[in-house]
């Protein structure tokens, strides 16, 4: 317990590097050996129409959602005293890419401890099965909140086998834990409540560092503008409020933020600009 106290302590996210970089993996390292790779399942854009303004007071000009935003689907690796978490797993449908790009930072499918689930939408959870709806991951004990298994699980009873949150309950059935906000999964890792998006929608924290999963869909728009919700976050009032509130608390610590929708690789900074926020993206050293 005290050298992970120890390790959180000393990592230090500004001093992360880049290294060992494909077009589709990006590895940032950190003090003390611990690292996080940043791996894309693919670069996409989100049409401005996905967006409504909850406030309907907002300043931004409604020409302004003609465009199309930059966006990605990505997931990431960290790695930490030797165990291998995945934070969600993209789309990645039954191409078994995944395990492609995962073999490019030598990481075994068999080889992943943890995987940390933000929620359960498919674009975070299609990369753990594979075509024949079997397990990705055979030793991996996943993760998800206690609120977000609340919520899906009524609806897993009623899909049919071939439906993809019946798939994954079916293949990981027996080492799927629920998580309450705050508990600890490793010392100092754990699950920060940001929920809206779904009604157990969580952040990842490890020292000053977050994986900070669907808050935003289109960063260009929604860190400048909170007040737009994307179509897909499933209580629109909830999800701006977590929204102004995690811009507001992002901005004062100064965690490097990692997004599952922010263009790759996902990473940057927080910052307030004026009475609102800005995004600052992870240029490395
Ligand atoms: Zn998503």
């Amino acid at each position: 317990m005290k050298f992970w106290t120890a390790m959180a302590a000393l990592v230090c996210a500004g001093s992360a590097v880049f290294a060992a970089d494909s077009p589709d993996v990006k590895k940032f390292t950190f003090q003390n050996d611990v690292e996080v790779y940043a791996i894309r399942d693919k670069a996409t854009t989100m049409k401005g129409s996905l967006f409504s303004d909850y406030t309907k007071t907002s300043s931004l000009k409604k020409d302004a959602l003609k465009k199309e935003y930059p966006s990605s689907v990505n997931c990431f690796v960290l790695r930490l005293n030797f165990k291998t978490f995945l934070i969600d797993a993209g789309n990645f449908d039954e191409k078994g890419s995944l395990v492609t790009k995962l073999a490019t930072i030598n990481v075994r499918p068999k080889n992943v401890d943890y995987i940390l689930l933000t929620h359960l939408h498919p674009d975070h959870v299609g990369g753990l099965i594979d075509k024949d709806g079997k397990a990705v991951f055979p030793n991996a004990k996943v993760y998800v909140t206690f609120e977000e298994w609340k919520h899906w699980s009524p609806i897993i009873a009623k899909q049919k086998p071939e439906e993809i949150l019946a798939k994954f309950h079916n293949a990981y059935n027996g080492r799927i834990q629920t998580l309450s906000f705050g508990e600890p999964i490793v010392s100092n890792l754990y699950a920060v409540k940001a929920v809206g998006h779904t009604p157990g929608h969580c952040f990842y924290r490890y020292s000053n560092i977050r994986f900070i999963g669907d808050l935003v869909h289109a960063v260009d728009l929604q860190v400048e503008h909170p007040e737009y919700c994307a179509s897909f976050d499933n209580d629109k009032k909830q999800a701006y409020q977590t929204r102004v509130a995690s811009l507001e608390s992002l901005s004062k610590d100064g965690n490097l933020v990692f997004g599952a929708h922010i263009p790759f690789p996902g990473a940057g900074y927080i910052m307030k600009e004026g009475s609102g926020f800005k995004f600052d993206p992870y240029k490395g050293k």
